[in-house]
């Protein structure tokens, strides 16, 4: 079923892949994951012209950033969405694991598993599919994602792995949509509060991602083989 669908479909970017996916072969069992982060306008913008209420999906790792959630109920004000799923990590396995809140010094690995990989999974039980906003242009492990893929037993959607950052700040600009407080202060990717900094440019807007580690991806996203990304830059 994957097969045909990612044959049909994977020649296809943005709006015009995701509408027959959302509307028709995974009504009602599709979500959109989404940090609302510094380009997370552009995804989000998309599927709410094709259906307000899908499913998306906010991980609040307790370290996030308080513009960050004040910047999401100003968007999800905005698009009209109507079904956002904030999710949140174990409070046990964090008493357990992370008890001081500084796990992300020690072991940043574990940290986004508690935080972030578990909570997720957690969240896409029942759905087949799921829409994420990863692009090419961030290099590193994103260099050749596919638009399609299965992973770990769902299909995996990334409609703008073809867009170019122009691509993106022009949409932004054409739809005038709401953007992070943080842009233009020197952020151009943002993610946990003790795990980002400014910095980045055109060319590697995740450079203030765990700046001085070799850890570039959180675990959330998986390769062909069922492991997590992680990729050192060096
Ligand atoms: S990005 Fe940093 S603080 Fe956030 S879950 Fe990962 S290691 Fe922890």
């Amino acid at each position: 079923m994957y097969e045909s669908i990612i044959n049909r479909l994977s020649f296809f970017d943005g709006i015009d892949i995701l509408a027959p996916l959302i509307e028709r072969d995974f009504r009602g069992r599709i979500a959109l994951v989404s940090s609302f982060g510094a380009e997370s306008a552009v995804l989000l913008h998309m599927a709410a012209q094709i259906d307000r209420s899908i499913p998306v999906i906010f991980l609040d790792t307790g370290k996030l950033f308080w513009e960050t959630i004040s910047y999401r109920s100003k968007l999800v004000d905005h698009l009209g969405l109507t079904d956002i799923r904030t999710i949140k990590p174990k409070a046990a396995e964090l008493a357990q694991a992370d008890p001081q809140g500084m796990l992300h010094a020690s072991n940043p690995d574990l940290c986004c598993h508690i935080r972030k990989r578990e909570p997720l999974e957690r969240a896409l039980s029942g759905f087949a599919a799921w829409i994420s906003g990863r692009k090419r242009f961030h290099g590193g492990a994103r260099a050749n994602i596919p638009t399609l893929e299965v992973a770990n037993g769902r299909l995996k959607i990334e409609p703008l792995a073809r867009f170019t950052g122009k691509d993106i700040e022009n949409y932004i600009e054409h739809h005038d949509l709401p953007r992070h407080p943080f842009i233009g202060e020197g952020y151009r990717s943002i993610g946990c509060l003790p795990c980002t900094v400014k910095g980045g440019t055109s060319d590697n807007p995740r450079a203030g991602r765990w700046a001085g580690l070799s850890k570039e991806e959180c675990g959330i996203h998986w390769s062909a083989n069922g492991k997590p990304l992680r990729v050192s830059r060096h």
